[in-house]
């Protein structure tokens, strides 16, 4: 059972690892991104001890014969650890759930657009589709990016999906900022779903 954790690992979901959510062990674990708090590139393979024991041993035969050129850059690493320090630290587990909340209350609002379908959270993640706005992957995500960083923010739209992967240390008034621009795209962007003359449900 692999966890690419790369982008739910950290706190991101709520939880340290999206892996607490579900029942079940990962045999192998993806890290990246948050491990370093973005400042220094580093992924981990994370394994179980014996998976870890099946490649560990003196003879070549027995190696996983893989390797990249700055495996376990000491920079890098000293960034990780740092950051771990940080990542476990109650403070950082309250801001989750700061975040958290923040979107929950906010949740109610984005469901009510006309324009905005399949609204979702899941802790500090915050997502929804722009109705009549292109596809996921399409190109509308290019002018979405440029309407988002003209209010001061750095969002990367999947197309007609947005989503809000706020860092820790965003302040209630900046994520107020960035529900509102979420509102003020799918307004400049979408077209309502359903409504009074019943074409096309959501
Ligand atoms: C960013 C990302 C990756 C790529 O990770 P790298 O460390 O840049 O190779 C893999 N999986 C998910 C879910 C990601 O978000």
């Amino acid at each position: 059972m692999i966890f690419d954790e790369v982008m739910t690992g950290f706190g991101r979901t709520g939880q340290l690892w999206a892996a607490h959510h579900l029942h079940g062990a990962p045999d192998l674990m993806c890290l990246s991104k948050g491990l370093t708090g973005g400042f220094l590139p580093m992924g981990v393979t994370a394994t179980t001890e014996v998976l870890y024991r099946a490649f560990d041993g003196d003879s070549f035969a027995q190696a996983f014969a893989h390797g990249h050129s700055y495996t376990a850059n000491p920079l890098a690493c000293a960034a990780a650890l740092a950051s771990l320090d940080l990542t476990l630290s109650p403070e950082t587990a309250a801001h989750w759930a700061r975040i958290g909340a923040a979107h929950a209350a906010f949740l109610p609002e984005l469901a009510a657009h006309p324009c905005l379908q399949h609204v979702r959270q899941c802790g500090t993640v915050l997502a929804a589709e722009i109705h009549g706005a292109g596809e996921y992957g399409g190109n509308v995500s290019l002018d979405l990016r440029r309407f988002f960083a003209a209010r001061g923010l750095l969002l990367r739209p999947l197309g007609n999906v947005v989503y809000l992967l706020p860092p820790y240390v965003v302040t209630n008034e900046e994520l107020r900022q960035g529900h509102e621009a979420l509102l003020a795209a799918a307004t400049g962007f979408g077209r309502p779903h359903g409504g009074a003359h019943g074409e096309g449900a959501s």
